[in-house]
């Protein structure tokens, strides 16, 4: 099957919908629910994209087993060229919402296609693992299915002592049947969840080597829809507003949600890892899968501080304060913030190269830079709007407002040097929703902690990176001849 249009998308979430909860009560159609009709709407016009003949070449290529055409996110790249193409579908997609869907579905094609290429790490131990991550990653393909993901265990405690999630709480298997394995427990988060097709349930990399950790330690995938599997959400951030007042929360809620697995029987051919706490914990790095990963969000961080940026310019067009040096200099902050990123872009593309699984694989450490980097850039990101924004972002009447009888009067009062009121209130609405609002608010949530904490993500570096040709190059000159 071709890559999916918009509607094929909503309709197969309308027709097979997973077990959502949300305030107290379970979603019927996620496509007709206020908390996530938007969302889904967006989703959609993203797969639309797909099928605007002028974006065709960029957004889809012929798939190699079924001849159709199928989302470019799910090339495996095999050379330089390859990663580029990769790079400009994703970056339509990201400048789509501003970057502020960080889960459109190349996040999570990009890590299947990376797990899929590596498919024989997975059958180290059990070689049928191996051609189930190849059905799998095809069957995702071939119907363009979109996917959430959960890694990390629900836990009761963060004490030195604690397992990651081995308790009655984490998620773990229960038993082995025929069928497959039969688990239970509760993950942390899964975003997407309640408009996804298909949830990819992973190992979290910091699974202990005591032995009790082995009913914790799998990979499986299975349809969001599964008897036994909830997904309960949190308080919706589309407000149900219009989109001049709410432009980004009226638009981009891609929710998230806690998973509770209550006795789900996994079928054996999704099963991908099991019991092998070793390739658990070594599955990410091992495959290259979170490197593709980084690079769709990077991507993502270039999309979302040209979108930042471009929305301080305008503020600071608006209200005539571009001669201001401190308004300047957090401008040219956001500058070099956009800079950086783009800068991380092009070095792992440049220096990309053949992995052991025959795939071109960007570069990792200025990926790993920009992953470590962006989640203390983008909350300075948003103080900044802030900060050139002051009042102005509650000088925001709404759209309802400039129709009624005191339209004329706001018109009067709000335009300023370059625009009018009307344009003026909708820019700082738009400012609001990045800086202030619920919806705001959850995005810098989100960059901080969505790849992983910060503390765990530098540790991640530090043990990964390679060092010992500068430590070597240190001992080099302590041996050099004294200066005399
Ligand atoms: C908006 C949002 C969306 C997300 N979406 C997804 C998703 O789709 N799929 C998914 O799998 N996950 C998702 N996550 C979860 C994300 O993976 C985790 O937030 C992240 O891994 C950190 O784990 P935690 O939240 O359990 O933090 P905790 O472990 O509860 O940590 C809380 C704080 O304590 C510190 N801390 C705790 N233990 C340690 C330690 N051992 N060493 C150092 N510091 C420690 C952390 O630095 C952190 O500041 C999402 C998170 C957010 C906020």
């Amino acid at each position: 099957m071709p890559a999916r249009t918009g509607e094929e998308f909503l309709a197969r979430l309308r027709e097979n919908p997973a077990e959502v909860w949300i305030d107290g009560r379970r979603v019927d159609d996620p496509t007709t629910h206020p908390a996530f009709r938007r969302g889904a709407r967006s989703m959609a016009a993203l797969l639309d994209m797909q099928h605007e003949p002028a974006l065709r070449d960029e957004m889809t290529y012929d798939s190699p087993s079924s001849g159709d055409r199928v989302g470019m996110s799910f090339l495996t790249p095999r050379n330089a060229e390859d990663v580029v193409r990769r790079r400009l579908m994703m970056t339509r997609w990201a400048r789509y919402s501003g970057g502020m869907m960080g889960r459109s579905p190349d996040y999570l094609n990009a890590g299947l296609m990376g797990v899929a290429a590596a498919s024989s790490y997975f059958g180290a131990n059990r070689p049928e693992f191996k051609a189930n991550v190849e059905r799998y990653y095809e069957h995702v393909r071939e119907n363009d299915l979109c996917m959430t993901h959960t890694l990390v265990n629900m836990r009761r405690t963060r004490s030195a002592e604690s397992v990651m999630g081995a308790d009655d709480v984490g998620l773990r298997v229960m038993r082995e049947t025929d069928e497959g394995i039969v688990v239970k427990g509760a993950r942390v988060l899964a975003t997407l969840g309640p408009i996804s097709d298909e949830i990819m349930v992973f190992p979290s990399t910091v699974l202990s080597t005591m032995p009790d950790a082995e009913s914790y330690a799998f990979a499986f995938s299975i349809p969001s829809a599964t008897a036994g599997l909830k997904f309960v959400c949190r308080e919706s951030f589309d407000l149900g507003r219009p989109s001049y007042d709410h432009p980004l929360g009226s638009r981009f809620e891609e929710m998230d949600a806690i998973v509770l697995f209550d006795e789900v029987l996994v079928p054996w051919e999704r099963v991908f890892l099991l019991g092998d706490i070793e390739l658990c914990n070594n599955a990410y790095a091992a495959t290259n899968a979170l490197v593709h990963m980084m690079h769709q969000v990077v991507i993502k961080n270039v999309a979302k501080s040209e979108f930042v940026l471009g929305i301080a310019a305008r503020m600071v067009e608006a209200l005539g304060s571009g001669h201001l040096p401190n308004v300047q200099g957090m401008v040219a902050e956001l500058i070099i913030d956009l800079e950086l990123m783009k800068a991380c872009l092009r070095a792992a593309e440049a220096d990309a190269a053949v992995d052991e699984w025959g795939v071109m694989c960007p570069d990792r450490p200025p990926l790993d830079v920009a992953r470590n980097l962006f989640p203390k850039m983008y909350p300075r990101m948003v103080e900044v709007l802030q900060l050139l924004g002051s009042s102005n972002l509650m000088a925001t009447p709404s759209g309802a407002d400039f129709e009624s009888e005191i339209g004329q009067e706001l018109e009067h009062y709000l335009s300023t040097d370059t625009m009018s009121g009307l344009d003026r209130a909708r820019l700082f609405h738009l400012a609001w929703d990045v800086a202030c609002s619920a919806f705001g608010g959850r995005q810098v949530l989100y960059e901080r902690f969505f790849f992983g904490d910060q503390t765990r993500m530098a540790s991640a570096l530090y043990n990964w990176y390679d060092m010992e040709p500068l430590k070597t190059r240190v001992d080099d000159f302590l041996a050099r001849e004294p200066m005399m």
